[in-house]
């Protein structure tokens, strides 16, 4: 089969400037899932501690699956959209309770499993088992749109059909898998959103965008989301070596991981706020200055953090105090164990709280 004019640049260009990434040295759908899972919150450089840590502690899927879902929740920490890991903890018990460990082989049947979308059930597909399943990501879309002028916009969910058709022809006659790395790498690496290096691109006789002046204009993206601000006050409160943390509730951002006291309120106060209902005697009260900021892609927050000090003879008072708000009580030294939002891990830092 003859491949693409398209295929045919693009593939030597990635055999030329790949980067040596250890997901792209292997076959295993357990390692692709995991780095695709990853790469789907941070970039490459970001991505690659994570998975690493991740490969460390669960080698493989029955490790991962039989993982208390804490520890999942605490390596996944920094990474954002919990929900994510969560998914990929479920995952990883499917597919050893229901296909004995081993990743269904098609996108189709991979598409049924937890937290996998298209665009992961096509990288394991292709990249492991060598179906002809085109990824669609926000690189595949640059690449596409700018190299075949599509002007549709690519934040309707209608629009993914036209790049997944055009790009599965672009595919036809090459491994797929191979096809699908390149594509992603030259989005990311050459046909980047500012500044593609268009001057010494294989592509460019050929790109649409290029010989018609639309590079900066192309993919079309409309559609801005709305951002939510929320405004969190956190109490850090201390007492004979021991802190309090809370287990943040389902249906909310971070859901499953362990935070400090919090009151959400309509503004931050000046001036320090004791918790709701506080009826204890405070031995030291601190009050650090400014407000933290910290964007998530749908929310804006805006924090501030009173650390308060008790006296020892007080413990059992404050387990009192918490008791009824289901709040934690736990070792100073053990607050590491316990996954945490990266915001609640900066009031650490500024507190200069030496178990982080
Ligand atoms: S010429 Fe520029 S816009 Fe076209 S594919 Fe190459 S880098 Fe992308």
């Amino acid at each position: 089969m003859i491949i693409s004019n398209f295929a045919s640049k693009l593939i030597p260009w990635y055999t030329l400037h790949k980067r040596d990434l250890p997901w792209r040295n292997t076959r295993s759908p357990y390692f692709i899932w995991l780095s695709e899972v990853i790469l789907q919150q941070t970039r490459v450089a970001q991505g690659l501690p994570y998975f690493e840590k991740f490969v460390a502690a669960f080698p493989d899927v029955f490790a991962l699956a039989a993982a208390p879902e804490d520890e999942v929740l605490r390596l996944w920490q920094g990474l954002g959209y919990y929900s994510r890991a969560r998914n990929l903890h479920r995952c990883a018990q499917e597919v050893v309770e229901k296909h004995h460990g081993e990743f269904p082989a098609t996108a189709a049947a991979l598409r049924r499993l937890p937290g996998i979308g298209p665009y992961t059930a096509a990288a394991i597909a292709s990249f492991a088992f060598g179906e002809a399943a085109p990824v669609v990501d926000g690189n595949v879309y640059r690449v596409l749109a700018r190299y075949l002028g599509i002007q549709e916009d690519i934040s309707r969910p209608s629009t993914y059909k036209v790049f997944e058709q055009a790009a599965r022809e672009l595919m036809q006659g090459t491994d797929p898998g191979l096809f699908n790395q390149a594509i992603m790498e030259f989005g990311s690496l050459q046909c980047s959103p500012k500044d593609p290096g268009c001057m010494h691109c294989p592509l460019q006789a050929a790109c649409y965008a290029f010989q018609h002046g639309q590079v900066t204009a192309l993919p079309v993206k409309s559609g801005k989301v709305k951002v939510r601000e929320r405004f969190f006050y956190y109490s850090f409160i201390r007492c004979a070596g021991q802190v309090l943390l809370s287990k943040r509730g389902a249906g909310d951002i971070w859901e499953g991981l362990y935070e400090l006291p919090l009151r959400e309120m309509e503004e931050l106060p000046e001036e320090p706020l004791l918790p709701e209902g506080w009826n204890l005697p405070v031995q030291r009260l601190e009050f650090p200055e400014g407000t933290v900021k910290h964007l998530l892609s749908h929310q804006r927050l805006f924090a501030r953090c009173v650390a308060i000090e008790l006296e020892e003879k007080y413990l059992n008072s404050l387990r009192e105090w918490a008791a009824p708000k289901s709040y934690l009580l736990v070792s100073e030294c053990d607050v590491p164990k316990f996954g945490k939002p990266v915001l609640v891990s900066k009031f650490l830092e500024l507190l200069k709280f030496p178990y982080l």
